[in-house]
């Protein structure tokens, strides 16, 4: 393997760090504890693994965690009126709701209903037009985490030429505002690009955000770019259950310059990069000063 190693899991636990330093300086100075609240509706397996490990993670860099799990039968109406209430709760000071909601609650609505300072998440209209205008927003976790991995590797990305391979609203988009935010020339692809392959090998920056196990190949990368897997892809390999991402990892560590593996490169930043969301917004809301190096 040429490529260096970018270490997610490493850095997480380097960012959970700097969240709990300031999170112990907040107690201390100013008698304040963050605290956020996690929302789960229904018992979605996977959503409920998030969760628990989202809360113990809360608690374990010195915030106040609250869980509130409501019946999949839940009425929009009391969805909203909790969401209200943690608006109006001046403990909470970040709030997220576990997605997929069931399929009788309107997503949009639910999560337009979450005070944008609160918003954790960043999936709010208000925090997605901010971060697209460029004004100071709440950023989403996962595309956050990626764009620090990519600072700490390169220092500056200004004038670099990166491609976000998917569209999506919690990933690809974000992702592509970030880099445009930190100067890149930025491509985003997607299932109707053509000709995928060249459109990749052009690329300084690869962050790939599209849930197809190892579709992108070791030769689509340009020679020591660095790549950014964002995928988490379940398969079965040699009759057992392993995670890959959507890079072929084997055949890009070859010619990329860095890469992040996975498991263990985004996936442990996006929880990381959730605390250090509920930091800022906790010092937004006292208009205390922000931790540097934990926003966008
Ligand atoms: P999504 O399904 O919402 O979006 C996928 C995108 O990929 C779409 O925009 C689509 O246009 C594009 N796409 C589909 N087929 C394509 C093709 N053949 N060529 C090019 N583009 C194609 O998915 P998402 O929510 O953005 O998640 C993407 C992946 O990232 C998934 O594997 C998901 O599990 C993972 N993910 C990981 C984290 C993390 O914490 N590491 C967080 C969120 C998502």
């Amino acid at each position: 393997m040429a490529a260096t190693l970018i270490d997610g899991k490493a850095f997480a636990a380097k960012v959970r760090g700097q969240v709990a330093e300031h999170v112990a300086r907040l107690k201390e100075q100013n008698g304040i504890t963050p605290g956020l609240a996690v929302v789960l509706v229904g018992e979605d397996p996977a959503s409920q693994v998030y969760v628990r490990s989202k809360g113990k993670q809360t608690v374990e860099v010195g915030m106040n965690s609250y869980e509130h799990k409501l019946e999949a039968d839940t009425s929009e109406a009391d969805l909203l009126a909790l969401i209200d209430q943690l608006n109006n709760d001046a403990s909470v000071h970040g709030i997220l709701v576990q997605l997929p909601l069931p399929k009788h609650l309107d997503e949009d609505l639910v999560i337009n209903s979450i005070a944008p300072e609160k918003d954790v998440d960043g999936f709010h209209i208000s925090n997605v037009g901010l971060l697209g205008t460029g004004q100071k927003s709440m950023v989403p976790c996962t595309p956050l985490g990626c764009l620090m991995m990519l600072r700490d590797h390169h220092g500056s990305l200004s004038g670099m030429d990166a491609v976000v391979i998917g569209r999506s609203n919690i990933v690809g988009k974000p992702m592509a505002q970030l880099l445009l935010g930190d100067s890149c020339t930025v491509t985003i692809a997607h299932s109707r690009t053509e000709d995928l392959p060249d459109v990749v090998r052009r690329a300084d920056i690869v962050v790939a955000a599209v849930g197809r196990p190892e579709m992108v190949p070791g030769d689509w990368i340009k020679e020591g770019a660095t790549v950014i897997d964002v995928g988490i892809n379940r398969i079965e390999r040699d009759g057992k259950n392993v995670l890959v991402g959507d890079v072929d990892f084997a055949s890009a560590a070859e010619r990329a310059g860095a890469i992040t593996p996975v498991p263990g490169g985004v996936g442990p930043m996006t929880i990381a990069c959730l605390l250090a969301n509920t930091v800022t917004a906790c010092c937004r809301a006292n208009n205390l000063a922000e931790p540097e190096g934990l926003t966008a």
